[in-house]
């Protein structure tokens, strides 16, 4: 099958590499023309395990092609996915201008029957609106042509996205055309042949399942980061309560684990999406609106724990970061964490010591050159000389620690872990002084 993919970000590369690696031929376009230079020369932009590999292979195969000319995309594919960004607008809405314009773009110049797909992710009712922008085009140049536009959102998570796309628990499509679901059924049959996943439903029920699916994970999120918080305050451990809770299986383990807020580039706009969305047709949406403002007040606990540890004191100190990525396994630092503790260290006349494993030339990237972030090439370089170390992502590397060398390693012996990544007693043991997430450390 000949497939056109808009967009190599995160959503698109992985759809076109793994499409291609099923055997189709995969046609991707995007509109940055460096990244698309890189991407021909088999270098990936973003850091996805896995992914390399994958594309190298379908780029030597010739499955896989990268294009910046829209009429050859366009030409090239019978399904012609959409996946490009949807970032937030100023009040929070979903931006549509990128999904539009592929829109356009298509309109202008297909010359045959189209399926449209939308893979990015947008609120209930795009695919008129991505209908009736392809509809225009097509009007302004004066033809006729049939096509048909199919939301087909995308679950995968960035660190696990090939095994999350090839593996994943469903293959969601929004359409009541039969052709369309024959065609989806095709470019889906490699991944579809162990278990039924595709779950074909109207176009709006699809388009509301992405927004649900993140809001409903949001949501265990924030309400673990509640309880933990009131765990703190009650002399609970909130490690035991999530045991406890997760062995109920209404409840179960998964995505129960408190931390220091969440953060990348899905969560926090998906659930302020759909809460606009909520608004704009005059629901008061307080669930959503609660989930979102516990998880800001979250991102701030590292440097309450912070200022509780040197009494609000924390002007000229030098604070080890360990890990600036919003989660393990992806250089992603949109709305991360980390960026929140060091925004506000710097503003309170701290220094940061920080090393990630694969984010760094993105910290880099945003931040620039600054007298007051070092970045590190290790762990143990993060701590020489600095005064407390900072855990703001999970990754396997850090788990495992010599507490009695990090006790001599830092001038002062205070760790704030946002991860719960140790054993507190283990940790306090050592000397050190321990602030985890709801672990009775509230000072
Ligand atoms: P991204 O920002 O990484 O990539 C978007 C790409 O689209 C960029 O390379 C950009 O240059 C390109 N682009 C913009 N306009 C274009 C145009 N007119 N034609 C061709 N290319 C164009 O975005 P992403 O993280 O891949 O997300 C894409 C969509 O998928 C979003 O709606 C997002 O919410 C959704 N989604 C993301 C994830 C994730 O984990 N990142 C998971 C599920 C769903």
């Amino acid at each position: 099958m000949r497939i056109t993919i808009f967009g190599t970000g995160y959503v698109g590369l992985v759809t076109g590499a793994c499409l291609a690696d099923a055997g189709h031929e995969v046609m991707c376009m995007d509109i940055d023309a460096q990244k698309v230079a890189r991407l021909k020369q088999g270098e990936i932009p973003i850091y996805e395990p896995g992914l390399e590999t994958l594309v190298t292979e379908n780029v030597g195969q010739q499955r896989l092609l990268f294009t910046t000319d829209a009429a050859e995309a366009v030409a090239f594919g019978t399904l012609q996915f959409i996946a490009v960004g949807t970032p937030p607008d100023e009040d929070g809405s979903a931006d549509l201008q990128y999904v539009l314009a592929v829109a356009k773009t298509i309109g202008q110049h297909m010359e045959d029957y189209k399926v449209v797909v939308d893979k990015s992710t947008v609120p209930v009712g795009t695919a008129d609106r991505v209908h009736e922008a392809i509809a225009g085009a097509l009007g302004e140049r004066g033809v006729s042509l049939d096509f048909d536009v199919c939301s087909n959102p995308e679950f995968l998570k960035e660190g696990a996205a090939i095994e999350d796309f090839t593996h994943g628990a469903r293959i969601v499509v929004g359409t009541d055309s039969e052709r369309v679901k024959a065609l989806m059924r095709e470019c889906y049959a490699p991944y579809n042949r162990r278990v039924e996943k595709l779950m074909f439903m109207d176009v709006r029920s699809a388009e509301l399942t992405k927004y649900a699916a993140n809001a409903m994970l949001a949501t265990k999120i924030s309400f673990m980061n509640e309880i933990a918080n009131l765990a703190e305050r009650l002399g609970a451990d909130i490690e035991q309560v999530r045991r406890g809770i997760g062995s109920d299986p209404r409840i179960g383990y998964h995505f129960i684990y408190p931390g220091c807020g969440y953060g990348g580039s899905c969560f926090p706009k998906d659930v302020q999406a759909l809460a606009r969305t909520a608004s704009q047709i005059g629901y008061d949406p307080q669930l959503l609106n609660a989930v979102e403002a516990v998880n800001d007040r979250q991102k701030s606990t590292l440097f309450e724990k912070l200022g509780q540890a040197f009494d609000g004191q924390l002007d000229g100190k030098t604070v080890a970061v360990w890990g600036l990525a919003f989660k393990p396994n992806t250089d992603d630092m949109r709305e991360a964490p980390s960026r929140h503790l060091m925004e506000a260290l710097w503003a309170a006349g701290a220094r940061v010591r920080a090393y990630d494993p694969e984010a760094m030339e993105e910290c880099r990237r945003i931040y620039g050159e600054r007298d007051d972030l070092t970045l590190v090439g290790g762990r143990d370089e993060a701590l020489q000389g600095s005064d407390a170390l900072v855990i703001c992502t999970e990754w396997k590397s850090f788990r495992t620690v010599d507490f009695a060398h990090l006790h001599r390693t830092l001038r002062t012996p205070v760790i704030v872990d946002g991860r719960n990544l140790f054993e507190p007693d283990q940790v306090r043991a050592a000397g050190l002084l321990y602030f985890a997430v709801g672990r009775g450390d509230s000072l």
